[in-house]
């Protein structure tokens, strides 16, 4: 897989730098106060204008002169003179018009823009499993629901990609590495438990992360995903997964804690504490249940989401401003091949 969620690899923010527009620096909304907002059609307008989700001017794509805006549409009345075929000078009306909604979060939306945000509102508030509830108090089916829980999930990885801030660790510099299986256990016996392997890192003190679902739990793989992620330097504590052998090789200092006998290393002191109470939040935030493998990469960055804005008054903030910055305007970029079978999920689950 070549998306990475490390959600503090190598900077490459130049490439989904975008130049922000939006007049909202942080608005701080409770649930409550952003239900007043959903119920009064201007200030919901005014919000999604404020953060950059919706237009409220637009360029004629034929004239380029200023279009005006009536009930969601943009229509462009440019009068200009040309000549007929009699010679004779006439008028011409540019007809240009284009709905509000284009290459926007709500282009193609089949329910109306306050139920889209409502939904977006709940789901910055519930875990899963929320389909139910959320169908339910929106009175919406729960295919449609599903549908943009995972357009929501895009959204997360887009976030997770732009705010990428560096590798972590660094000379004097403690991280803590692991592998975890995260997904749906099985109890037939004899059969191996299905899941995806994460593998992942957490820097003390700050807690900056990352996270990276992998095929294998090789030396090849982790190796490279440590090189990309963490600082040389750096000294890094993990278990003993043979894996790992080669790291005191490389520019690392490396501690190792065996599970098998104890917790806390007696000698060394190592721990892996902050890495295993990490997996704890991912394994409590990401379904068990129907998740399949290809959606674990949206939920491992609706994860992320959540773990670098741990206040929810922040997060409506955040996720509109990210929905903003992913639907710009621009063409979407053409959807990967895992992506091709969102449509057969099972009824039930995201
Ligand atoms: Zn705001
Ligand atoms: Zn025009």
């Amino acid at each position: 897989m070549a998306a990475n969620f490390s959600s503090d690899s190598v900077s490459t923010v130049d490439t989904f730098a975008n130049v922000s527009h939006s007049k909202c620096t942080g608005c701080q909304l409770t649930q409550k106060s952003f239900d007043i907002i959903l119920n009064d059609e201007d200030r919901l307008l005014q919000f999604l204008y404020d953060h950059d989700v919706l237009k409220e001017t637009r360029q004629c794509d034929q004239c380029d002169k200023p279009m005006n805006l009536r009930d969601s549409t943009f229509y462009c009345n440019k009068r200009t003179f040309t000549k007929n075929k009699n010679k004779k000078r006439v008028s011409v009306q540019c007809r240009f018009q284009i709905s509000q909604n284009y290459r926007t979060w709500f282009e193609n939306a089949r329910i109306p823009r306050s139920k889209v945000c409502n939904l977006v509102s709940m789901w910055v508030l519930l875990r899963p499993p929320r389909i139910d509830i959320m169908a339910l108090e929106l009175n919406i089916c729960k295919k449609t629901c599903i549908d943009w829980c995972s357009f929501l999930r895009e959204v997360c990885a887009h976030y997770v990609l732009r705010t990428r801030d560096g590798k972590l660790g660094g000379p004097g510099k403690v991280v803590e590495i692991d592998e975890a299986k995260i997904g749906r256990s099985k109890y037939n016996r004899g059969r191996r438990i299905e899941g995806s392997w994460i593998f992942g890192g957490i820097e003390r003190g700050t807690k900056k992360c990352f996270l990276c679902p992998v095929a294998s739990r090789d030396a090849v793989t982790l190796l490279t995903l440590i090189r990309e992620n963490i600082e040389p330097g750096t000294t890094i504590i993990s278990d003993c997964w043979k894996a790992y052998s080669r790291l005191s090789n490389e520019d690392f200092q490396h501690f190792t804690v065996n599970h098998s006998y104890n917790f806390v290393d007696p000698e060394t002191n190592a721990h892996t504490q902050n890495i295993e109470r990490l997996w704890r939040e991912v394994r409590s935030s990401v379904p068990r249940y129907g998740n399949r493998k290809h959606h674990l990469h949206g939920h491992l960055a609706e994860f992320i989401f959540r773990y670098k804005n741990p206040d929810y008054v922040n997060r409506i903030h955040e996720i509109f401003i990210a929905i903003g910055k992913l639907y710009d305007g621009s063409p979407l970029p053409a959807a990967e091949d895992d992506s091709a079978s969102d449509s057969d999920v099972d009824s039930s689950v995201e």
